[in-house]
Formats: C-alpha cells, sequence, structure tokens
C-alpha cells in the first residue's frame, strides 16, 4: 500500500476520520466529515497548540456568531468575490468547475471562460461525450433566513466577524495600537465539487489572528527583533527553491516589506514546527500576483509537502491593508479610524481539520517491521496505554487501579487483550507516546516496565513515581534517556 492509501486506511480504521457524513444515509454528503474520538484529540492538541501559541504572542481571543447579515458580506466583498465559475455538460448536464477544467487559467473572466472551453473542446470527464458552452458565476456562501425573511449567510471565514468588533476592541485595548485578537470557529463554503478529502470540505474550523496596526508600527516592531536570529524557509515569487533567510534579513535582503508582517509569518512558522512538521516538508511561498486579491498589500502560504495532494496550504498571512475597516465603515456608518487613520490589518489564518490531517501523514513511518505514527511528543492523541501482562494474580487489579489514577490527567487507554506484542503494535499504529505494563514484579517490587513508542526502548519504574514521569516525559522536560 502506498503512504497516502495507508494513511486513509488508518484515518477510517482507527478513528480519526469518518466520512463523508452522514455515512449511514447513503454514503453521506461530499465535503462534510465526522471526527472520530482519536481525530477529535488530534485535532484539539494541535488547537491547543495554536491557542495557546497566540496567546503567548499577546494575541486576545474573541468569538462571534457564524451567521450575519447580508450586508456585511455585501461590505466584506464576499457577495461578488467569493465566486466559482461552472459549466455544465451538453450531454449529461453535470456541474464542473471551470479551473478544475483547465488547470492553467490566471485571468478570470466569465466571457472568456467560455469562451476558452469552446475553443479548446474541453470533453466532460463525467459521460466522457459532451462538451462545454456557457459559464455561470456561483456564490460559495451558504444561505439561511433570520427570523421569518432576514436574508443572512453562514460566514465563510472567522476573520470578517473579527473586524466588525474593532471599535469595541480598540477601547477594551485601551486605545493603544498595535493590538492582536485571534478567533477559532466554524465557517461554510458551498464548495460546488468538493476533492481532496479533508483538505477541501464544505465545513471546517478556522483559526484566524489578526494584528491592528497604524503605518507608525509597519517598521518600527519591537517582537521583530526578539526573533531576529529565526530563520525561515522562505519562497520568494519568481524564485525556483527555498532560501533560508533570517526574520532579521527579511526586509534588508527586499522578501518582505514590513517588519510586522514578517514577524506575523513567523509567528505562524514556529506554531506549524511546535506541532512537529519535519521542517524539510515545510516552506512559506509568496502569491503570486495573480493570487493576490486586488486590495493586499502582499501574501505568503505555510505549505506542507504531502503523499497525497504535493504541497498543501495549513496557512495563510496575509497583509490586508485598510481594506477592511474602510469597507465596513463604510457599509455600517460607524468611525473605524485612530487619529485619522484607518488601521491597517495583518491576518494569519489556519485551517484546523487540514493541518490535523496533514500532521497525522506527516508523522506515518513505514518501518520494515512496523507501522507507527512518530509523533512529537505532547501531539500524540493517546498519551499513554497500561496493560496487565496477563489477566490474574492481581496484576489486571494493579494495572486497573494504575489506568484510573493516569486517566485523571492524560489520555489514557487499558488493554488486556492479545499478546503483548499485538498490543503494543496497536498502540505504535496510533502512536501512542508511551506503554506501561504491569508484570509479576510489579506485584512485589512496586515498579512496572515503560516503553516508549519511538525507540521501543523500555525500562522500569516505580509505580509511586508514574504520574509525575509521564507527565514530565510528555511535557518535554525530561527524555525517555533520564530515566
Ligand atoms: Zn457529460
Amino acid at each position: 500500500m502506498k503512504v497516502e492509501d495507508k494513511v486513509l486506511d488508518l484515518a477510517k480504521r482507527r478513528g480519526f476520520v469518518w466520512g463523508p457524513s452522514p455515512n449511514i444515509y447513503e454514503g453521506g454528503l461530499k465535503g462534510f466529515y465526522d471526527w472520530g474520538p482519536l481525530g477529535k484529540l488530534l485535532k484539539n492538541k494541535v488547537e491547543n497548540i495554536l491557542r495557546k501559541g497566540f496567546s503567548g504572542f499577546s494575541f486576545w481571543e474573541v468569538e462571534c456568531p457564524t451567521i450575519m447579515p447580508k450586508k456585511v458580506w455585501e461590505a466584506s466583498g464576499h457577495m461578488d468575490g467569493l465566486i466559482d465559475y461552472v459549466t455544465y455538460c451538453t450531454k449529461c448536464k453535470s456541474a464542473h468547475r471551470v479551473d478544475h477544467l483547465m488547470d492553467d487559467i490566471e485571468d478570470f473572466n466569465q466571457k472568456k471562460l467560455g469562451e476558452l472551453l469552446r475553443e479548446r473542446k474541453i470533453i466532460c470527464p463525467s459521460c466522457k461525450k459532451g462538451g462545454f458552452e456557457v459559464v455561470e458565476k456561483r456564490n460559495l456562501m451558504m444561505k439561511t433566513k433570520i427570523g421569518l425573511d432576514q436574508e443572512a449567510f453562514l460566514r465563510p471565514e472567522t476573520a470578517t466577524t473579527t473586524y466588525l468588533l474593532f471599535p469595541e476592541l480598540y477601547r477594551f485595548f485601551r486605545t493603544k495600537m498595535p493590538f492582536g485578537v485571534f478567533q477559532s470557529g466554524k465557517a461554510y463554503r458551498n464548495e460546488i465539487s468538493p476533492r481532496q478529502g479533508v483538505f477541501r470540505t464544505r465545513e471546517f474550523t478556522q483559526i484566524e489572528a489578526q494584528l491592528f496596526l497604524l503605518k507608525e508600527n509597519f517598521n518600527d516592531y519591537e517582537k521583530f527583533n526578539d526573533y531576529a536570529d529565526e530563520e525561515l524557509p522562505l519562497m520568494k515569487y519568481g524564485f525556483k527553491k527555498i532560501e533560508h533567510i533570517r526574520l532579521g534579513d527579511s526586509i534588508k535582503k527586499k522578501f518582505m516589506k514590513k517588519e510586522a508582517y514578517a514577524f506575523m509569518n513567523f509567528v505562524a512558522y514556529k506554531l506549524i514546527k511546535d506541532m512537529g512538521f519535519d521542517s524539510n516538508k515545510i516552506r512559506i511561498r509568496q502569491h503570486n500576483p495573480a493570487e493576490l486579491a486586488f486590495y493586499a498589500d502582499d501574501a505568503w502560504d505555510i505549505e506542507i509537502n504531502t503523499e497525497r495532494h504535493g504541497w498543501m496550504e495549513l496557512c495563510g498571512i496575509h497583509d490586508r491593508k485598510d481594506y477592511d475597516l474602510k469597507r465596513h465603515a463604510e457599509f455600517s456608518k460607524t468611525k473605524m479610524e485612530v487619529q485619522g487613520e484607518t488601521p491597517t490589518i495583518l491576518e494569519i489564518a489556519f485551517g484546523l481539520e487540514r493541518t490535523a490531517y496533514a500532521l497525522l501523514e506527516n508523522s506515518l513511518v513505514d518501518d520494515k517491521d512496523r507501522d507507527w505514527l512518530n509523533f512529537k511528543q505532547g501531539i500524540a492523541p493517546i498519551d499513554i496505554a497500561v496493560f496487565p501482562l496477563m489477566k490474574k494474580e492481581g496484576m489486571d487489579d494493579l494495572a486497573k487501579e494504575l489506568f484510573s489514577n493516569l486517566d485523571k490527567d492524560f489520555a489514557c487507554v487499558y488493554d488486556d487483550s492479545g499478546s503483548i506484542g499485538r498490543r503494543y503494535r496497536r498502540m505504535d499504529e496510533v502512536g501512542t507516546s508511551f506503554c506501561i505494563t504491569v508484570d509479576h514484579d510489579s506485584l512485589k517490587e512496586n515498579d512496572v516496565t515503560i516503553r516508549e513508542v519511538s525507540s521501543m526502548k523500555q525500562t522500569r519504574i516505580k509505580i509511586s513515581e508514574v504520574t509525575k514521569i509521564v507527565k514530565d516525559l510528555i511535557s518535554g522536560k525530561i527524555s525517555f534517556e533520564d530515566l
């Protein structure tokens, strides 16, 4: 089996990702997935790293509604801008995204796209007979109603809902600029034909962080200097390869224009590294001018090299200038200024599901003897498993007691079925960091065997010290070698 297929198989079989959802009803809806118990644990751990990480850089968390009236989306530009170009087969009538039929298009013009489809004589991939003639625009927002008849939409991103808080936030931060906030929550996009599994879904979780700042803060940004020596793997537009550039040199060498913006790239990159991604599979790639929104000053994506989809975006870092606040000020007739200046927004946008899934794939190790998940300490869905060597002579009672103690503080499982070797393999397969075995000697010596997933090394530790040792191992305070 190829690595990518192994990940899919593992994700389904061991309860990471199920779907499409709701699976029992005719195989579910495309673009919707369920996260099973292990997947949800993994997702929570990824989310915790981001939440803790953003908080650690002084971003404060907010939470907004997921439904907003039409006017908000007119102001934000999503009403006109969040669209796909769709065309229908002349024979079988199936709908297709134009950019899926012709993936080399950079300039999207409705009339021109129709001409191109006819000129190139594109054949329908569904029936292999029909062709295409007319191109339609389809908005990707999901529509709903508030009360009896007020038109509203499910948010296609968390960011817009955060921008609307600017006047309140400005007061909360006691009118001091710059300030940072973030929001974690669901967003929805009615993708015409979702592909790429959990990488492109119709409902997803985003964590987006914003830094609100004034022009005087662009290149006088204290935190930029604090991390000047950190290196970033940057792939500038027009360059063929990744260059490792010090944050401090990113402005001097003209990779980026604003210190504060370069700092936002560093924050996002650091959080991805904290999750344990293999650093030679990460790059920060600048958008080409065609990808860049008309109002944006600059945009870079952090991408991970995946087996199934090649380089995939986990996170975008955008310099949105003063576009959003200006638009919402105009449409809402609310002042969004600081001393006559509309603040700029620098943004980091993470997709949570795709990050968790990429991490799952990135962690799979295909050894000769075993398939196992090599998660960074503290990221594994299950921290620890407890086994009695045999279900007799009180070994099972002692193991159960140990389990119920550990289960209070850690994600912990108890397993007494099958040989020890099989139990280890079951745990290796989902990357469980440590396994503890209660054997004959445990009853006399009050100690147990602890085994580390990555090295498969084992050692004995006192039962009275198990909780503390596991805690220190998982937090990275000590390593297995120290035992
Ligand atoms: Zn067709």
